[in-house]
């Protein structure tokens, strides 16, 4: 595993596949019932932003700084204000230094009857997100392959919640990996909401992980959004540009709150000239 989340913390990816988290997870304190979140591929938990590989990466500063500095309408300013205020609790100080990843979002919006789950494999971060979550009876991080504690886990007894799966994408097969653990994990909770990431590099590979997802639940348009966002144009050997996200699940609001948030992301994030994005229902 050579993946380092550091490089790529608060990049738009980031900003964007935590924004709609926070979106999915506020939705779900709206009725008192216990939800339990499930983040298979955890990270670090809280990043150092001043850190040497966030530095050299700075990928923060086109991502997490711009919207920082973002104006936003009244409407979609209400929508991304929990994440924002959310990364500056990590930032009591004025700059930016300290970038909170899924499962640290996630904990905060826990309430007192809500539960998280993070694996994490590689042993530094996995050591960094015990730290960050050392003491906290409500969170559980564990030394478990993401693939595995995605079937060990599903479905969590709260019968409420969210499956986050954000692998690194490091090995040729991820795309397949990310088809078969979702459909697995669908079969024993189709009731549950998932975030399936990936990046958007390859048209032919995201459009076939759409389709076999879409497959699952067979013709139900409802069932499924698919988010791709695209900061600048693609080459084939310079960096990701663009992301997307499947949403299985989606709560009910989700989209016309996405209506809203993401035309306004588009020239914060955009990189040399305003950034795109997509947003479609999957079906079946
Ligand atoms: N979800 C995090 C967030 O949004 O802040 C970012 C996660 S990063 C894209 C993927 C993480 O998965 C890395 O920290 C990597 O070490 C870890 N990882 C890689 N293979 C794994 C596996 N098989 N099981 C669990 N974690 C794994």
């Amino acid at each position: 595993m050579n993946y380092r989340h550091a490089f790529h913390a608060g990049n738009f990816a980031d900003v964007i596949k935590h924004i709609v988290l926070v979106r999915i997870l506020t939705y779900l304190q709206e009725k008192p019932a216990a939800f339990r979140v499930i983040d298979t591929h955890a990270g670090a938990g809280v990043y150092d932003l001043t850190g040497e590989e966030a530095a050299r990466g700075s990928e923060w500063l086109t991502g997490i700084a711009r919207l920082m500095q973002a104006r936003f309408s009244d409407a979609a300013g209400a929508l991304v204000a929990p994440y924002l205020d959310i990364v500056r609790a990590f930032n009591p100080q004025r700059d930016l230094r300290s970038y909170p990843g899924s499962p640290l979002i996630a904990r905060a919006l826990l309430r007192p009857q809500d539960r998280l789950v993070a694996c994490e494999l590689e042993p530094v971060a996995r050591k960094h997100l015990v730290n960050a979550l050392r003491r906290d009876v409500q969170a559980n991080v564990v030394d478990l392959d993401g693939w595995t504690a995605l079937s060990a886990f599903v479905p969590p007894k709260e019968r409420r919640g969210l499956v986050l799966i954000d692998p690194p994408f490091e090995h040729k097969d991820e795309f397949d990996r990310l088809a078969d653990g979702f459909a697995g994990a669908f079969a024993k909770w189709p009731t549950g909401c998932y975030m399936l990431w990936y990046p958007a590099k390859r048209r032919r590979a995201t459009d076939d992980l759409a389709r076999r997802v879409g497959a699952e639940f067979g013709g139900d348009a409802d069932r499924c959004l698919r988010l791709e966002f695209s900061v600048a144009p693609q080459t084939p050997d310079g960096p990701l540009t663009a992301a997307g996200l499947l949403i299985v699940n989606p709560p009910w609001t989700l989209r016309a709150e996405l209506k809203l948030v993401l035309p306004e992301l588009e020239k914060p994030l955009g990189q040399g000239g305003a950034a795109r994005f997509r947003l479609e229902a999957v079906g079946g």
